[in-house]
This record gives C-alpha cells, structure tokens and sequence, in this order.
C-alpha cells in the first residue's frame, strides 16, 4: 500500500530536529532507519503530516567508553551494536540481541533510538535494556532529562517520550566478570520477531545466583521485567533452576495471535528463562 501524502524535512542537528516537531505539532514524526515507521504509514496504521529524517544528524551516531558505562547515539544501528568491539567486551548482552533482530538488511538500517521510541514489546533491544536497567538521554525544548529504562515503556507502542522531544543517548552499565548474560529468542524462522524472548542477567554468587534480572518480550502490551522469578532466582542454584522458573510468566499478559496462543507464550516463557539462566551461569 502506499502512505498517506507527507512532507519531508532533513534535520541538520538535535536542535534542528527538536524545532521541526515543535514547529509541526504532534502530527509530526521523526524518521530514524524507517524498518518500523515506513510499514506502518504503508499500512496506513500512522499517518504524520511531516516526516523529520535524522539520518544526517551524525552526532547521534557513536559508541563510547565512558567510565562505569557505555554511551551509544541514538542513531547506531543495530549492525553496529553487533560488531562494536568495546560493546561486546563490556556489555556483550546488548550486541548478543542485536544479532538476533531480523536479517541483515534490517539490522544494516535500524537504529537503537528507533527501536526503543517505537515501543513494540516484540521487539528484542528493549528487553536487553530493561535487564541491563540502561537509563535513556531524552532533549526536548526545555532541556534534557533522564530516563530509567524500565519507566520508559508505558503502554502498547507508547512511551515516555513527548511529541516534540527525540531520544539522543543510552546508557549501558559495564559488566563485571562475576556476570552472566544470555538472551532466548524464539521464533519459527530465524530472521522472524520474537514469538517470545527471555533476557537474563545474573550476579553469581559461591557457584549460586546472588540476584537475577529477567525482561520478556512479547508477553504483555510492554516489555516488562518478570519480578515473580527474579526474587525466585536469588539464592537458586543449578538444581532448583526449574522449580524457581515455573513463575516466569507470573504478572504477564500475553495475546494470543496467528503465532502462538496465550497459555504457549507462558509456557515459552518459563521454558526460555531457564535456557537463558543456564546459559548466563556458563558465561
Ligand atoms: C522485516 C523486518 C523484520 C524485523 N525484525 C525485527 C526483529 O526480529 N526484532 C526487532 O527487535 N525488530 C525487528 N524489526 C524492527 C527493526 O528493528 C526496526 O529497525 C526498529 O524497530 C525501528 O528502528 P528504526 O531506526 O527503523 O526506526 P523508525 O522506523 O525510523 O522509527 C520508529 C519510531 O521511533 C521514532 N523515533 C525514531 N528515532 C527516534 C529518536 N531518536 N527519538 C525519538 N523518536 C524516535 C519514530 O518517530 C517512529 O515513531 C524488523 C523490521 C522489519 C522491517
């Protein structure tokens, strides 16, 4: 199908961008990589009357060692994330996902900032940043402000982010050698969404888990952290893993669609997340 007509603008800067969508009111969209807006503006789901392409803004585009974290623009791709050699040394969770959203053509154009603003609780990055418990840079016209990942996810496809603010920075905390990391896509094909996917990080602890953070995808109208089996995980080790992870899906409320039922997606659920808690104590 095609779009409802637009208009099209190539911001300059973050000011630039943040001044368009001021100027053009709520009708108004930013364009990052386009693998999430474009579908559905053909689908005729979104209709802005304006688009503000941040393709050229090239200082939302970097990878940077910052201490205690790592700072990534908004507009690095999703390939770039994959390959980062400092990403993958400190903060491997993050590069790990990003080597599992769809094909390389998506993952040669989509962005983080677009991921992340979009809102889909199918998508795979934003449960790698809940469990990493990443905090998000927003500008808008009165300044810039913080964001805790896990406030940032409000509704199906709705975020904290304002109509006229654009999302600029994440913050990745570095891991330490006493964790564990995994991420458990599945999906029917291998460059498909996930039909549910489980994100772990653990803190070991004497050969048991000291804590545990676990985000799902798909299984609610955000991506969510699954609180039930973080406080089940504390003090686990590996023969109480499956006991601990049969309240996995405790708290969620997944759809049922052409993929999969509801009762299958809470089963995945469990299932994933003791795959995912295994995997991370080899890591
Ligand atoms: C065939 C296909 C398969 C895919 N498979 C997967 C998959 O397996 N897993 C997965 O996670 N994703 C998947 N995706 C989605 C892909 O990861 C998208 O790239 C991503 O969701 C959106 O990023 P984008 O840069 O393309 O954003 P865009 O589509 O350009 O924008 C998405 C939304 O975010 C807003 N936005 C963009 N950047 C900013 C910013 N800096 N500040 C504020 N708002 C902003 C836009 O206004 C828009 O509302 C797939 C996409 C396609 C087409």
């Amino acid at each position: 199908m095609i779009p409802v007509a637009f208009d099209y603008k190539v911001a300059e800067s973050v000011e630039h961008a943040i001044d368009l969508l001021r100027q053009n009111g709520e009708d108004a969209k930013l364009l990052a990589g386009g693998h999430s807006l474009i579908p559905i503006m053909k689908l005729r789901l979104a209709a802005p009357s304006m688009l503000v392409d941040l393709g050229r803004v090239d200082e939302l585009r970097y990878i940077r060692d910052e201490g205690d974290h790592i700072a990534i623009g908004a507009m690095t791709r999703h390939c770039e994330l994959e390959r980062d050699q400092t990403l993958r040394e400190h903060c491997g969770l993050l590069s790990y996902t990003a080597s599992l959203v769809g094909d390389p053509q998506v993952r040669h154009r989509g962005t983080i900032g677009g991921s992340i603003s979009h809102g889909d609780a199918a998508s795979d990055l934003p449960s790698a940043l809940l469990a990493l418990e990443a905090e998000l840079r927003v500008k808008g016209p009165s300044g810039e402000r913080t964001v805790r990942a896990q406030d940032f996810f409000k509704d199906y496809l709705q975020t904290d982010l304002a109509p006229d603010e654009v999302l600029t920075e994440i913050r990745v905390p570095k891991l330490g050698s006493g964790t564990g990391w995994d991420y458990q896509k599945f999906n029917r094909r291998a460059q498909d969404w996930a039909v549910v996917g489980s994100c772990v990080v653990v803190e070991r602890s004497n050969g048991s888990i000291g804590s545990a953070r676990v985000a799902l995808t798909n299984m609610g109208a955000t991506p969510l952290r699954a609180r039930a089996v973080e406080e089940a995980l504390a003090g686990a080790d590996t023969r109480s893993l499956e006991e601990a992870c049969r309240v996995a899906d405790e708290g969620t409320s997944p759809s049922s669609d052409v993929a999969a039922s509801a009762e299958f997606r809470r089963h995945l659920a469990r299932v994933l997340t003791r795959r995912a808690v295994e995997q991370a104590l080899q890591r």
